[in-house]
């Protein structure tokens, strides 16, 4: 049997959590994040039997490579039937290039993956007699409707979500601010990267731990877990040839959704490349190219909105993978090995010029509708497969649904359909608070909530 995984920190100065652990506490006290002790693997016998099977296998085979020392094996399977009730589509565009629509969920983005299945794990271990958890959300606008919804009306938890005002769209923002019962809307007059600022803060702050704050950001291990599922997935369902590589381009903001396709190349998925693509907040790729990484501040306003990133949590992850280490700032106290990281992956950015025209070009050649940040890692992985002599077989992430960006899609002259789960959300009412960007206000409102 091998080992037992822990949760070490990146930073190296915290002791090794058991799971349950790093699942409420988020992160480790000394600023780094929760790392699994031993990434395990899929052979290559196990990744066929999978070709083919529904998400909802592939998502249980995988993570109970994670968790099969944590739960028993039919609560793993109650968990992923529960979260994944939804379709999972691919679709191929043209030649061997594909899209996987992650937008089928209820809050339609690919943050449903995680947000479900984490609820749903928070709720296994969350005891009767246990007092009230606040999650505690920061969002550039996804993830905070994806956990709101996930935790919705579920009993023992609160959750508290604090968006950008002026960077998520409005149906964005009515997505959180129309639920109501246990979930707490704010409206805050800054950027998102100072709202995450705060949060993290608050979870640090002494003052604040007798209300049991609890992450939902990708900075919480169990964010991050479940999206290796459709990393996996994108894979199985093309059944490629045994061991035939695969190129995956993967829309980045705070980069959990990339270094979980990291993580999936590290189980053993056969990987040509990792298109690591990001809007014109691109302290990544410019790294990849000159071996120097300069956190972008304040980050750029692009039309991926949830891609605005300049200062990415997870590039903690991601550095560690290949033997670096980085704090929160963005200070590199120790350099990966950028060889190794080049052989798997490729930074590419993408600007809203270019996001723009490929929304169009797409819709036009092929029929096919990509939103904002579907049409970044789209980009990328155009850019990429055609300057290749043999067209690899390729996929890229739609993470949001069109419906949720009217916005964007206007110049082509397409009002795109609301997901059935967003149906009705124009009309009804809005009930949220609003703060400014100091983290004193932030704290008494806090304590006024408790
Ligand atoms: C969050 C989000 C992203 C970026 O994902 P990260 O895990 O933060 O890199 C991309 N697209 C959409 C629609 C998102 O909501």
């Amino acid at each position: 049997m091998p080992d037992k995984i822990r949760y070490y920190s990146t930073m190296g100065k915290a002791p090794e959590v058991e799971f349950a652990e790093a699942l409420f506490q988020g992160q480790p006290p000394d600023g780094g994040l929760y790392m699994p002790t031993r990434i395990p693997k899929m052979d290559p016998s196990e990744i066929e039997e999978l070709k083919g099977q529904p998400y909802r296998d592939v998502a249980r085979a995988v993570l109970w490579k994670f968790l099969c020392d944590e739960m028993p094996e039919q609560e793993l399977d109650r968990i992923t039937s529960e979260a994944y009730n939804f379709e999972v589509p691919i679709e191929r565009v043209h030649d061997r290039r594909h899209i996987i629509r992650l937008d089928q969920g209820p809050t339609a983005s690919f943050k449903d993956f995680a947000a479900r299945f984490m609820a749903r794990t928070m709720q296994f271990y969350q005891r009767s007699e246990d007092s009230e958890r606040i999650i505690l959300v920061a969002t550039s606008g996804d993830t905070g409707s994806a956990i709101a919804n996930a935790f919705w009306g579920v009993d023992g938890f609160r959750v508290v979500v604090l968006y950008p005002k002026h960077e998520v769209s409005e149906r964005q923002a009515r997505q959180m601010n129309t639920l109501g019962k246990n979930v707490v809307a704010v409206a805050c007059e800054t950027k998102f990267d100072q709202l995450q600022a705060n949060a993290i803060r608050a979870f640090e702050d002494p003052d604040l731990a007798k209300l049991r704050l609890t992450s939902a950001n990708s900075i919480n291990w169990c964010r991050l877990m479940p999206q290796i599922g459709y990393h996996f997935y994108a894979y199985t369902a093309l059944e490629p040839e045994k061991g035939e590589p695969i190129v995956d381009a993967v829309s980045s903001g705070n980069f959990g959704n990339v270094t979980a396709d990291f993580i999936t190349l590290r189980m053993g998925k056969p990987v040509q490349r990792i298109l690591v693509a990001t809007n014109e907040n691109d302290e990544f790729p410019g790294f990849m190219e000159t071996g120097i990484y300069r956190p972008i501040h304040p980050s750029k306003a692009c039309i991926s909105n949830a891609m605005n990133v300049g200062n990415p949590s997870n590039m903690r992850r991601l550095f560690d993978l290949y033997g670096g280490q980085i704090d929160r700032q963005g200070m590199l106290h120790k350099m990966p090995n950028l060889d190794a990281l080049r052989r798997d992956a490729v930074g590419m950015t993408v600007s809203d010029a270019l996001t723009h025209i490929t929304i169009q070009s797409v819709y036009e050649q092929y029929g096919v509708l990509l939103e904002p940040h579907g049409a970044v890692s789209w980009a990328a992985l155009h850019r990429y497969c055609s300057l290749r002599e043999e067209e690899p077989l390729s996929i890229a992430t739609e993470t949001a649904h069109p419906g949720k960006f009217p916005e964007a899609l206007q110049a082509i002259g397409v009002e795109p359909d609301l997901p059935e789960s967003m149906k009705g959300l124009d009309e009804k009412k809005q009930d949220f608070f609003e703060l400014s960007e100091d983290y004193g206000e932030f704290k008494e409102f806090m304590f006024r909530l408790a």
